[in-house]
């Protein structure tokens, strides 16, 4: 037994009937905690009806929508499990993700209706619903199902350590993989976080950020939920509606991807209005020293990082608003209950978590903690490989310093060896940012017959004027970056590839290498 999501779900709607619990900004529908229970309610009983039980799955493909919201909470009273699907997969990615986690049910809205059409011919056995009124030959709308469902509160018995969700990771360093989260796990990493950044029920926190990945799910929207905030719901991400709603609503908090708060940077910021807002908070990526100075100079806020991964529920480190400033670029220090070390890689298998590395020296990331997955779903060898001893091995290269902040270089994956040494993009990448014409920069490898591998920088300008000879000079004038570091090619470009959460796709980066 013991509480569940479903428990504090509760609790908080026994608390706060009357408060405003959900708003969706796109439809303008506004929900009280009551309205918004029932609401979930009546979607559970249509699931149930539909012959959804407890342990199938349902899944979603759908931005950030009320519909989104109440689902998660419908799978809950019923002990399903919830599988949010990113929205920017395609037709194939979506093919793959169902047949592995195979669900009874798939929500989806307009939005997505293509490519989950695409994936519908290739799957068997599932329903698909539609939460927009239109008509399709492989789906049935939404509203129709749940038209006259009891709006009673189903029972069920649900224990703290059922499975509550399958996330899929988002597939940067190979095939996705299904990550598993008990209600346990998301109690903990709800009340931790909630803890570390204060939140209270006077919060009226917009998720903005992806809700399918669990960074704005788990780190935002729990907290908040657990405390009796309210919720506002912005469909999708643009900076001037964002920067519009935090405004008009009065917004507290919100979580955005170190690229989001870049754009919004962009904008006409005359008639921004960020007083409301208390707890900024990023991650997911690194976010340069440079950008974070730029937010407090010109928004006057500060903010809160977290780092972390799917895997660990995401987030096990936080750099809190206090620190931001004098500790730039760190992912901060480890999470209340969380430990996490930096030990010396192996060629040979995993790390051993007992040789650890001293401060300063660079090595993998692992981490225990209380929201540390119980494993992948259907997939026991990779479980087995990635929490080796019980530590899950992060994939990421950082290190201490003296004063125990971790720093995060790059990924195993994403390094580059140049000539037998070691070059961590996250370096380069922090230094072309401090450009004032840069806007966007990654950095790969690219095979050398000398040396192996050599630095291209791909770069998004600010100013159409900058040409690779100034990036070169400003690279070599910054004294931060030994020659065989510096770029050997530079190449402009629109955008860079980035995922729904912002996180940077190095590995179409070099797929167009291929292709030079
Ligand atoms: P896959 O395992 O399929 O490649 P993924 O690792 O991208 O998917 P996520 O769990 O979304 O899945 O991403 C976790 C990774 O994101 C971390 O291992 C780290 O590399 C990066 N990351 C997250 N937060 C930060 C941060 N604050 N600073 C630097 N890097 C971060």
């Amino acid at each position: 037994m013991g509480p569940t999501l479903r428990s504090m779900f509760e609790q908080t709607v026994a608390k706060y009937p009357d408060k405003e619990g959900l708003v969706d900004v796109k439809s303008g529908k506004r929900w009280t905690y009551q309205e918004w229970d029932e609401e979930v309610n009546c979607l559970a009983n249509t699931l149930k009806d539909a012959g959804v039980e407890k342990g199938d799955k349902v899944s979603t493909v759908l931005f950030n929508t009320a519909e989104f919201a109440t689902t998660l909470f419908a799978c809950m009273k019923i002990g399903a499990v919830f599988n949010p699907i990113n929205f920017r997969l395609t037709g194939k990615e979506i093919t793959f993700i169902l047949q592995d986690a195979a669900p009874k049910v798939v929500i989806f809205e307009n939005a997505t209706h293509q490519q989950v059409a695409q994936a519908a011919k290739e799957v068997r056995g599932v329903q698909f619903w539609s939460i927009d009124q239109h008509e399709l030959d492989f789906a049935v709308n939404f509203q129709g199902q749940i038209e006259g469902a009891s709006r009673d509160r189903p029972d069920c018995e649900l224990d703290e350590n059922d499975v509550y969700a399958i996330m899929y990771t988002s597939g940067t360093t190979g095939l996705p993989k299904g990550v598993l989260h008990t209600h346990r796990d998301m109690i903990d990493q709800g009340l931790i976080m909630g803890a570390v950044m204060q939140v209270t029920d006077k919060e009226r926190g917009l998720s903005v950020a992806p809700m399918f990945h669990c960074a704005e799910l788990h780190c935002a929207f729990f907290p908040r939920l657990m405390m009796g905030g309210t919720n506002i719901i912005m469909h999708h991400f643009e900076p001037k509606p964002l920067i519009q709603t935090v405004k008009e609503e009065a917004i507290t908090t919100f979580f955005a991807a170190p690229t989001m708060w870049n754009m919004m940077l962009q904008e006409d910021l005359s008639d921004a209005d960020f007083t409301s807002l208390n707890k900024g908070l990023y991650g997911g990526a690194p976010m340069a020293p440079a950008l974070v100075k730029k937010l407090h100079e010109q928004l006057g806020i500060r903010l809160f990082e977290a780092y972390g991964m799917t895997e660990m529920g995401p987030a096990i480190t936080v750099l809190t608003e206090d620190e931001q400033l004098d500790k730039a670029g760190s992912a901060g220090r480890a999470l209340i209950n969380h430990e996490v070390r930096v030990v010396r890689t192996r060629e040979d298998g995993p790390a051993d978590p007992e040789d650890i590395c001293e401060p300063g020296e660079l090595g993998e990331i692992i981490v225990q903690g209380p929201s540390m997955m119980p494993g992948y779903y259907n997939r026991p060898e990779a479980t087995e490989e990635a929490m080796y001893k019980g530590w899950y091995h992060s994939g990421d290269i950082g290190s201490f310093d003296e004063e125990g902040y971790l720093w995060v270089s790059d990924r195993v994956k994403d390094m580059i060896i140049s000539g037998g040494e070691n070059i961590y993009s996250r370096e380069v990448e922090d230094v072309l940012f401090d450009h004032e014409k840069v806007m966007d920069a990654a950095v790969i490898g690219e095979p050398d017959e000398m040396w192996g591998e050599r630095v291209v920088a791909y770069i998004v300008k600010k100013d159409g004027s900058l040409t690779d000879k100034e990036l070169d000079e400003f690279c070599t004038a910054t004294e931060r970056l030994a020659r065989y570091k510096r770029p050997r090619r530079y190449e402009f470009v629109e955008e860079l590839p980035r995922n729904a959460s912002g996180k940077l796709q190095k590995f179409k980066l070099r797929e167009k290498l291929k292709h030079v």
